[in-house]
């Protein structure tokens, strides 16, 4: 475990250095930029020791794997989960039992299925919009097109244990990133000046979290740069 610790302790030190920096080119400052560790793949003594680091927000893409490692024991104390991965609506009552905030919606039935998922848990879910930056249908990997936005957050804005934070989006695999999070930007823009709370930007991994941090990142999602290699990568 002491191994361990300090692996992940190495992790989380080279990128934090790596956010430092890319906010200092920027010149942004690096209190407007969230790390979330993304855990996926990895067992729950690994969530433990990220919270013994200092770690406050840790990320899953898989509903049934997250809630087996979060039945245990709960969320550690102090920490917040983000949902990022793929949402069926069948699904979303039980994500609204253990996240505080979902990244990855985009259609109007999941927002109606999650309304009553946290309604029923009686808690208040932070949801974020799934921006689809994919120039190419076929590669679609979920999202919502940039004109469905409005009517999304409209709907999200209107129900009573939704809260509307902002956008969430990924690069797509082979394009720049600069170019996409260029476009992500002016989404976002957009989206504040209907709803100038929802202020979120989620965008950013181990591979592209510099680029994020360019076109105005507020939340990164980092794996691999922390926790090494997904068992199921090897
Ligand atoms: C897995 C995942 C990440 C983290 O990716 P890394 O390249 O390991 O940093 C970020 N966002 C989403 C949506 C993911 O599924």
């Amino acid at each position: 475990m002491r191994a361990r610790r300090d692996e992940l302790a190495e992790g989380l030190a080279a990128v934090e250095e790596r956010i430092e920096r890319a906010c200092r080119d920027a010149g942004r400052s690096r209190a407007e930029v969230h790390l979330i560790v993304v855990t996926k793949f990895f067992p729950r003594s690994d969530l433990d020791l990220l919270a013994d680091l200092g770690v406050t927000d840790i990320g899953e893409n898989r509903e049934q794997e997250a809630s087996e490692k979060l039945a245990d024991g709960g969320t550690p104390p102090g920490m917040r989960a983000h949902f990022i991965g793929q949402l069926q609506s069948k699904k979303a009552g039980a994500v609204s039992r253990w996240a505080d905030v979902v990244h990855s919606v985009d259609r109007p039935k999941i927002i109606g299925a999650l309304e009553r998922g946290a309604h029923t848990a009686g808690r208040e879910l932070t949801t974020l919009i799934q921006v689809d930056l994919d120039p190419d249908p076929a590669e679609h990997r979920g999202g919502a097109q940039p004109v469905d936005v409005p009517a999304l957050a409209d709907q999200i804005a209107a129900s009573a244990s939704l809260r509307l934070g902002g956008l969430m989006a990924v690069a797509p695999l082979g394009g720049d990133p600069d170019e996409a999070f260029a476009r992500l930007a002016v989404v976002a823009q957009r989206l504040r000046a209907d709803h100038p709370q929802a202020d979120w930007v989620s965008a950013g991994m181990s591979g592209d979290l510099e680029a994020a941090v360019r076109h105005g990142a507020t939340h990164l999602r980092v794996g691999t740069a922390i926790l090494g290699v997904r068992p199921s990568q090897r």
